[in-house]
């Protein structure tokens, strides 16, 4: 038995040494990446349950040289272990507002913002700065964040979010329900929306416990007038659920994908998205 631990043992780092080391590599190529700008915008809409889009979430993508798209679900952790998560965020919402400020439509943009940034970063200068810049309508951007930004330094980040909410932008807690302390956050933050977590609504029609904290969720956001999207949405049947209970908005790919934002081209260049 000794022998074969020793054996599982010596598996178990190797494999800790090859992802430590592919890691690294990414790592590398990240600084590169970041200097080079291999980096994508894509657009999702976010819509009524009557199916007319009002905003779209900007969500990166990594077009690295050899291994194609990268998602951000792997290369955001290693940008913000890194360091290199305040100038990728930056370079989203500066790319985000250039593009939206050209749309006919004025539709919103949904940016996400690192929970890193709020603890190192002056984000309501960067900001502040951008708006300027750019000339967009504040009222035209909203940034989402996950109850992450809030754990370190609570009074800190109440500031920031007044300084956020005091240029006009607004402020959805994103993933909601899957953090520790959702409903306290709530109560402390001057949020302007809630954002379901997907992982709910993907088990909308098997879990009926799922339902009930989907139903539990859009209640609250009515009792504190908070508006309710729900993110994830994929087939008519989850549609139809949020629109009985007075969901105020979805978004998934019964919508749309996230795309570049050519494919959006007809609802973003004519006044009615048609
Ligand atoms: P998130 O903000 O919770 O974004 C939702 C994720 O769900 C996105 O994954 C989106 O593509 C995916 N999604 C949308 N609709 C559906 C659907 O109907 N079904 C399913 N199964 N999935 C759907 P994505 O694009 O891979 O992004 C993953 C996460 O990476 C995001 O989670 C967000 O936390 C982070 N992220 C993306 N872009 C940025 C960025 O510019 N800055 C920062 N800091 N984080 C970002
Ligand atoms: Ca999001
Ligand atoms: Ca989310
Ligand atoms: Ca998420």
């Amino acid at each position: 038995a000794k022998a074969e631990e020793r054996g599982t043992i010596r598996f178990f780092e190797a494999a800790m040494d090859q992802h430590i080391r592919e890691k690294r590599l990414l790592q590398r190529d990240l600084v590169v990446a970041v200097e080079n700008k291999q980096f994508q915008l894509y657009f999702q809409p976010q819509a009524t349950t009557e199916g007319a889009v009002v905003a779209f979430e900007v969500l990166l993508r990594w077009q690295h040289p050899e291994r194609g798209i990268i998602s951000p679900t792997v290369f955001i952790p290693l940008a913000e272990e890194s360091g290199l998560i305040g100038a990728i965020d930056e370079w989203v919402v500066r790319e985000a507002c250039r593009e939206a400020a050209t749309w006919v439509n004025p539709l919103s943009i949904a940016i996400n913002l690192s929970p890193v940034n709020f603890q190192r970063g002056d984000v309501p200068g960067m900001l502040a700065a951008v708006l300027a810049e750019t000339g967009l309508c504040p009222k035209r951007v909203e940034i989402e964040i996950t109850e992450g930004v809030l754990i370190d330094d609570f009074a800190g980040a109440i500031a920031i979010l007044h300084a956020v909410k005091e240029l006009g932008v607004r402020v959805a807690m994103d993933d909601f329900g899957t953090g520790y302390s959702s409903l306290s956050y709530l109560q402390a933050f001057p949020f302007d929306k809630i954002k379901i977590d997907q992982t709910f609504v993907a088990k909308l029609e098997d879990n009926p416990q799922s339902a009930a904290i989907v139903h539990a969720i859009i209640g609250l956001g009515r009792s504190l007038k908070l508006p309710v999207i729900a993110e994830g949405v994929e087939t008519v049947a989850q549609l139809s659920f949020l629109a009985a209970e007075g969901c105020a908005e979805i978004q998934g790919f019964l919508i749309g994908r996230p795309q570049p934002i050519a494919h959006y081209q007809s609802v973003v260049s004519t006044l009615d998205g048609t």
